[in-house]
């Protein structure tokens, strides 16, 4: 597919998406301009990011560190306006890379993670924007702090990082209803006083946003089905 063909397709999807988050927030009785769409572009090549840049999306996530240092700081030069979002489970061995590369960290988690963040900092000489990433739905292999450990953890993270700890984010397993664990998030973050709430994808954004959604995080409804390893050709 030629380059111009990519970006009509691309960013007729990316359009259809913007236009369902506005319909779903105005049927909330919310501004569609307090949800920013995070077009998730892992497995994606390159070609496809630029497609979705040139359509006026600047707002990206990438699950893996490797992935996203491979890909994106290429792309920054030509979009300096461009914000990266690490959303996938990060080891503490990759937190350096991480914070270099990022904008904002979706997955803090555990304690080490923390520790390396803030190591990090010291080296870089600033912070990422963080959120906790909450295991909703008590999921052994799925990261994320466990519920019962939340509240202490999101206070350890707001005592060390401050403003940098924006927010929540969670995963509902794929199996259940998420609206209830939407709610169970948004709950938490209210007592916390945390103004990002990072929930929903391609099936279930809507129910999201209802339940106060101020980050999606969208991928397959844009770019289309995954390829199967990563980073693919352009097709
Ligand atoms: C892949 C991924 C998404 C996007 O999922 P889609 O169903 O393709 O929209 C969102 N969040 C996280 C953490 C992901 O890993």
């Amino acid at each position: 597919m030629t380059a111009p063909d990519l970006a009509a397709r691309l960013g007729g999807r990316l359009e259809a998406v913007r236009q369902r988050i506005a319909a779903a927030a105005r049927q909330a009785g919310r501004n569609p301009a307090g949800i920013t769409l995070v077009a998730v572009s892992k497995f994606h090549p390159a070609e496809a990011v630029a497609a979705v840049l040139s359509a006026g999306q600047s707002t990206f996530g990438e699950n893996r560190v490797q992935e996203a240092e491979a890909k994106f700081p290429p792309l920054r030069d030509a979009w300096p306006d461009l914000r990266l979002h690490i959303i996938g489970g990060v080891q503490t061995n990759k937190a350096l890379a991480a914070c270099r590369v990022a904008d904002v960290i979706e997955s803090l988690d555990r304690p080490s993670l923390a520790d390396a963040i803030a190591r990090a900092g010291d080296r870089l000489g600033r912070l990422p924007d963080m959120l906790v990433q909450v295991n909703t739905g008590a999921e052994p292999q799925k990261s994320g702090i466990a519920l019962g450990e939340a509240d202490a953890f999101i206070a350890l993270c707001r005592a060390r990082f401050g403003e940098r700890l924006r927010g929540l984010m969670c995963i509902p397993p794929v199996e259940d209803d998420p609206r209830p664990h939407f709610a169970t998030l948004s709950r938490m973050a209210r007592a916390h006083g945390l103004p990002t709430l990072s929930m929903g994808m391609s099936g279930d954004f809507e129910a999201a946003i209802a339940e106060g959604a101020t980050l999606v995080r969208i991928g397959t409804a844009i770019f289309g089905p995954r390829p199967t390893s990563s980073p693919a050709a352009p097709d």
